[in-house]
């Protein structure tokens, strides 16, 4: 625990982190990331961070239909909560209304049903709530939820891995008790399906950088508002390759400023680490340096914050950042070489905490982040 230089102890940050073991299983289960949140809370348990006093482990809870409801259309809900249980039938004519409404709400591909995939979804979404909630009464300073950040949900059909938007619902909430509210997406994907809950709100300012190319998914977010009338929305479409030290210099540079002048209340951060050297999409070359020092500055800004997960496709990469992640929030150093635990082989050949950077490139020239700088500039009049 650091002192403050005044000589005076700081309070320490009251820090809720949401898990139970049956959840962890359930969130396992997301095809996208098998296995992953068993590992990610394995790695934070083998530290001993989830002993801490100053950290609070709470269990998840689902959402009902009309907490769901509260951004997500009926029918959506309805079909999400109960298509598990429709078998497929030998009269070809409700087979296929069956594909048509799969086909409508998105459950297919990389959205397909999994079995556990209803309590998966109330699950993530009732805690995101509750995560929400509980800042809102003012019982904790930061709340961490790594199985959250579904950023990509829209409000009638599941897209890009999340099957419902924990992330609109949980900002919906923060809304009751803080006017004005930041969301930041450091997912190497834009935040698409957050940015267009909130585009027409200047109560919610959405900020997302994420890497943008031809074909990259979800192909929105290149910097220039998505209408002429949205409002509070800032994208800062980024190349191949990004390193730390660029990670860095854009959070300094641009979203400090952009939180300077809209002047939050809350906020809610989406970490999905995507974007780390070694993740199968290979498209960014961040460590664990650039992710903490984005968290560092957020809590410096002492406000009450959510903390959520999202991408991230090598599950040992994912629960070494965000094992680090939740020892910054408890300001607590931790070692890098990895504690023996049930997953320990993962960690092999080096057993390290860190990460090492790729040899590519960073096509994120600074020519093209002042060109980047522009184009927030342009988007921030409107913050
Ligand atoms: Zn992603």
């Amino acid at each position: 625990m650091h002192l403050a230089t005044s000589g005076k102890r700081p309070l320490p940050r009251r820090v809720a982190y949401v898990y139970s073991p049956e959840y962890a299983e359930l969130a396992s289960l997301l095809p996208s990331n098998i296995d992953r949140s068993k590992k990610v809370h394995a790695l934070v348990e083998a530290y001993s961070l989830l002993k801490l006093r100053d950290l609070c482990v709470i269990s998840p809870r689902k959402a009902t239909v009309k907490e769901l409801c509260r951004y997500h259309s009926r029918d959506f809900v309805d079909f999400l909560r109960t298509v598990e249980n429709i078998d497929e039938d030998d009269d070809d004519d409700e087979d296929d209304e069956r594909i048509d409404k799969l086909e409508e709400y998105g459950l297919q591909q990389d959205c397909s049903v999994f079995e556990g995939m209803a309590s998966y979804a109330e699950h993530v979404a009732g805690s995101t709530i509750e995560a929400a909630a509980l800042l809102a009464e003012d019982a904790f300073d930061v709340v961490i939820h790594w199985d959250g950040g579904r950023h990509h949900a829209q409000k009638d059909r599941a897209e890009g891995f999340c099957y419902i938007s924990d992330i609109v619902l949980g900002i919906m909430e923060l809304q009751k008790g803080f006017p004005k509210v930041i969301y930041i997406d450091l997912d190497v994907h834009h935040g698409d399906g957050v940015e267009n809950a909130f585009q027409f709100s200047d109560k919610v300012l959405t900020v997302s950088l994420h890497h943008f190319a031809e074909g990259f998914y979800p192909g929105t977010g290149n910097g220039r508002l998505p209408s002429p009338r949205s409002k509070a929305v800032v994208n800062i479409p980024l190349k191949s390759g990004l390193t730390d030290g660029n990670l860095i210099r854009i959070f300094d540079g641009m979203i400090e400023p952009l939180k300077e002048s809209f002047s939050p209340d809350a906020i809610v951060l989406q970490c999905g680490v995507d974007g780390m050297a070694g993740d199968t999409l290979g498209k960014w070359n961040l460590g664990l340096d650039g992710y903490g020092h984005c968290l560092k500055t957020i809590l410096s800004w002492k406000k009450p914050l959510i903390v959520l997960g999202g991408g991230g496709y090598k599950n040992s990469s994912a629960a070494r950042c965000y094992t680090y992640l939740t020892s910054t929030i408890l300001e607590r150093d931790i070692a890098d070489d990895i504690p023996e635990h049930e997953y320990f082989e993962d960690y092999a050949p080096d057993f390290q905490l860190q990460v090492e950077p790729g040899r590519q490139p960073d096509e994120n020239t600074k020519e093209y982040l002042k060109v980047v700088q522009a184009l927030v500039n342009e988007q921030a009049r409107n913050v």
